[in-house]
């Protein structure tokens, strides 16, 4: 054999004697058999086995092990980002004709992705509740396949009844994805509550640092799993290896850094609650919170993600706030060790139902810094906005409200 086709024939050394702790990254478009009827064979090993980069290689397979492992199921799937993977198991479970029922507090891209593109499929979708619980039966029709919930809600941070809603469902005999991207495996299993399909975007808290996009589906039903694999193949959507092997490496310190998100997240909650500039602190640990009962019962605890209502007075001025801030970025997305501030208005595209005051709403995702050095940012920009100022306003619009009323 001559240099060059011996260069393209690459042997890999030995691993005898290697013994990493890290799970090697394995990247491939095309993996080759040892007979031809072995290749005429491959797909029979397309489900759990290795026939083409694209649908798996030993990294990816590791991830989605873990992924499988952490919701206590069989199955699972892992898509290059969570809307990607919120979008495989919609259109791996529907079809022209049926009826899809949407939390109106879900993310914004799936219910867009719902009301845009499935409709255009002849897909109906029904926005509905999230407060809904089992009066979700009065809106399950014969063509309604599936129910999707979000837990708490993308920034409302409603907490759904899911055992109520799965039970509801599974007796009209359709079925529920649940997008746990809040909580994590670590702090709900929405599996054990009801739920048939697990979506968690793993570029929130698996992947910690704000540089890695990838989504995980998991189920214990082989069925399910088998339609959804099936179909990301037609769509032509796998994981790269550095990808997956990021999403492995974040999972190793995920609990540390959701504990101390969570804690610090809680802490700053607390202490807003009381804060005359802030109108509602939408956090389910809170105790006043309408969501803390069933979160209480159903969650194992809370992460770094909450929003808050700035006081009436105040909602216009909310940019300056905003911009006020110094250890908190501006940005979209969460999970990254650093604290990431989202303003949103409205709080919920194309739906004002819920709105809590005026439609604005300030969503915090804390990270790993000291939350002395975060209350204090917070602290420094609600100065800016002067809560006496605040309190005059208050009571001129009430003198206002009193002086209208003895006028009639
Ligand atoms: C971020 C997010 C997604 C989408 O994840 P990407 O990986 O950014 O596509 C879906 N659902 C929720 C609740 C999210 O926060």
């Amino acid at each position: 054999m001559k240099r060059e086709t011996r260069l393209l024939r690459a042997q890999p050394a030995g691993d005898e004697g290697f013994a990493s702790l890290s799970v090697p990254v394995t990247r491939a478009s095309t993996i080759v058999f040892p007979t031809s009827d072995a290749f005429e064979r491959r797909y029979e090993q397309f489900y759990d086995g290795y026939t083409y980069g694209l649908y798996g290689t030993p990294t990816s397979r590791t991830l989605e092990a873990r992924m499988a492992e952490l919701y206590a199921a069989e199955y699972s799937l892992c898509m290059p980002s969570g809307q990607s993977a919120t979008v495989l198991a919609l259109t791996a479970l529907l079809k022209a004709g049926d009826r899809v029922l949407v939390t109106a507090a879900a993310y914004g891209s799936t219910r867009t992705f719902c009301t845009e593109m499935l409709a255009r499929f002849g897909v109906e979708t029904v926005l509905y509740d999230p407060a809904i619980g089992t009066d979700i039966g009065a809106l399950i029709n014969e063509r309604t396949r599936l129910v999707v919930i979000e837990s708490p809600g993308s920034n409302t941070m409603e907490i759904q009844d899911i055992p109520a809603i799965a039970q509801a469902v599974r007796t009209a005999g359709a079925c529920v994805l649940a997008d746990n991207t809040w909580a994590s495996a670590l702090n709900c299993n929405p599996l054990d509550l009801g739920a048939d399909i697990v979506m968690e975007a793993l570029s929130k808290h698996v992947g910690g640092h704000a540089d890695l996009l990838l989504g995980a589906l998991v189920t214990r039903d082989e069925a399910l799993f088998r339609r959804m694999k099936d179909v990301s193949r037609m769509m032509g959507l796998g994981v790269s290896a550095d990808d997956a092997s990021l999403a492995l490496r974040g999972l190793q310190t995920m609990p540390l850094r959701m504990e101390r998100e969570g804690a610090s997240a809680l802490t700053l909650a607390r202490w807003l609650a009381s804060r005359p500039e802030i109108e509602r602190v939408l956090h389910p640990a809170l105790p006043n919170d309408p969501g803390h009962r069933l979160w209480r019962r159903d969650f194992q605890g809370a992460s770094g993600l909450f929003s808050i209502a700035l006081a009436v007075p105040f909602q216009e001025r909310m940019a300056e706030f905003v911009d006020a801030l110094r250890v908190f970025r501006i940005g979209a997305s969460w999970g990254s060790a650093q604290s990431i501030v989202t303003p949103q208005t409205p709080h919920r595209v194309g739906d004002e139902a819920g709105a809590t005051a005026g439609n604005k709403l300030i969503r915090f995702s804390i990270g790993l810094e000291p939350v002395e050095d975060l209350q204090a940012d917070i602290e420094a920009a609600l100065s800016l906005l002067g809560a006496d100022a605040a309190q005059t306003t208050r009571a001129r619009a009430l003198d206002k409200r009193e002086l209208q009323q003895e006028e009639r």
